[in-house]
């Protein structure tokens, strides 16, 4: 079950996001992992439901993902390749040799606030 301790994390992280930027309502977080990483996306929206209804800060926040496609590589042909496709043969000489570029990670790509509308964007273009 490493979804629970990955949506433990986030939320940790979240939380030291919003204290740092002084934001008390977050809307959305997305998350970026490989195709690879084994994180099942529907175990991952569960507890994020569940520690949303427990969380003030988190109420109403949205949860994204992005998913990285992951790609190996082959040190004796010099290529990379679909990895889901090939898994570990390279497709070109039907060799072991290959490694994993991408495609296991797992990072918080970015977090959302509400912003303040105040109306009208600032251009920072200058205007001399
Ligand atoms: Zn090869």
């Amino acid at each position: 079950m490493h979804e629970l301790g990955l949506v433990n994390y986030v939320v940790k992280e979240v939380d030291k996001f919003a204290k740092e930027n002084g934001v008390d309502k977050i809307k959305t977080v997305t998350l970026e992992f490989g195709e690879v990483s084994g994180i099942v996306p529907a175990y991952l929206y569960n507890y994020w439901d569940w520690y949303t209804k427990k969380h003030q800060m988190l109420e109403g926040t949205k949860l994204k993902c992005d998913e990285i496609p992951a790609v190996s590589w082959c040190d004796d042909c010099k290529i990379s390749y679909d990895t889901i496709a090939y898994g570990k043969t390279c497709p070109k000489c039907g060799q072991g040799n290959t490694w994993l570029l991408k495609g296991n990670e797992m990072r918080i790509k970015s977090i959302e606030v509400f912003e303040d509308e105040e109306g009208g964007s600032y251009d920072q273009s200058g205007n001399a």
